[in-house]
Order: C-alpha cells, then sequence, then structure tokens
C-alpha cells in the first residue's frame, strides 16, 4: 500500500478534516498556507493523468469535498487554490492522487 492508502486506512495517523465511503481529506504534515489540506480518494489512483471517464463521479465528489471544506474554514468568500501536482516536473511526491486545498491568505504564483 502506498502512503496516502495507509493514511486513508488510518494505517498511519493524521488530521481528519472529512471523510466518507470514498474520500478522505486531511491536514497537510507541511502546510504552505493557513489552511492547507489534502483531499484524497479512498482507491488507489497515481494521479490526475490515470483518471478515466469512469472516476468522472469520484472527481466530481472530490470537488464537492473540497466546497464542503472551504465553507467550514470560510474560504469559500476570501477565495482559495486546488492544485493536484502530476510527476516528476510538477513535484509530486507521493503517486496516489490529491487534491491540494490551500488558503487563509493571499496566494503567490511563482513557477
Ligand atoms: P505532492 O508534493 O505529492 O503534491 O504533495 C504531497 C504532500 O503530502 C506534501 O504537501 C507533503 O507535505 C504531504 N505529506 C507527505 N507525507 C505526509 C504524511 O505522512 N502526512 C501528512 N499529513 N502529509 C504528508
Ligand atoms: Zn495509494
Amino acid at each position: 500500500m502506498c502512503l496516502f492508502c495507509k493514511i486513508a486506512a488510518g494505517e498511519i495517523p493524521s488530521k481528519k478534516a472529512y471523510e466518507d465511503e470514498t474520500v478522505y481529506a486531511f491536514y497537510d504534515i507541511a502546510p504552505q498556507a493557513p489552511v492547507h489540506i489534502l483531499i484524497i480518494p479512498k482507491v488507489h489512483i497515481e494521479s490526475a493523468q490515470a483518471l478515466s471517464r469512469g472516476d468522472d463521479a469520484l472527481l466530481g465528489h472530490m470537488f464537492e469535498v473540497a466546497r464542503k471544506i472551504a465553507v467550514e474554514n470560510g474560504l469559500d468568500k476570501t477565495g482559495y487554490r486546488l492544485i493536484t501536482n502530476i510527476g516528476a516536473d510538477a513535484g509530486q511526491s507521493v503517486p496516489h492522487l490529491h487534491l491540494h486545498l490551500i488558503g487563509g491568505k493571499t496566494l503567490k504564483w511563482d513557477n
């Protein structure tokens, strides 16, 4: 099992932000902003590049969870960023699809 599969299964502890049958969300261990939460599918998908049409409902649900977490943290009014890194050049360090939900401050964009 990969690191995030183990986190979703509760085998590695994490600070939970949300959970249901298909999605788990938890606080990033190295936050880049006042709010930094990772939203993952419980099923192992390597990255957004590995998605297929069969994952449409799951992906839509991940965004629904992101909106819910944003509201809970008051970020729907101030704004926030959703990022998913894919592969080496993007710096993906965990090969399990995840949305970074980042907010709580004015974010810079420097790549
Ligand atoms: P990536 O670089 O793959 O887009 O994002 C992986 C993220 O997972 C990083 O922001 C990193 O801080 C976070 N992370 C890595 N290992 C752990 C862990 O064991 N627990 C938690 N909560 N976050 C982790
Ligand atoms: Zn996994």
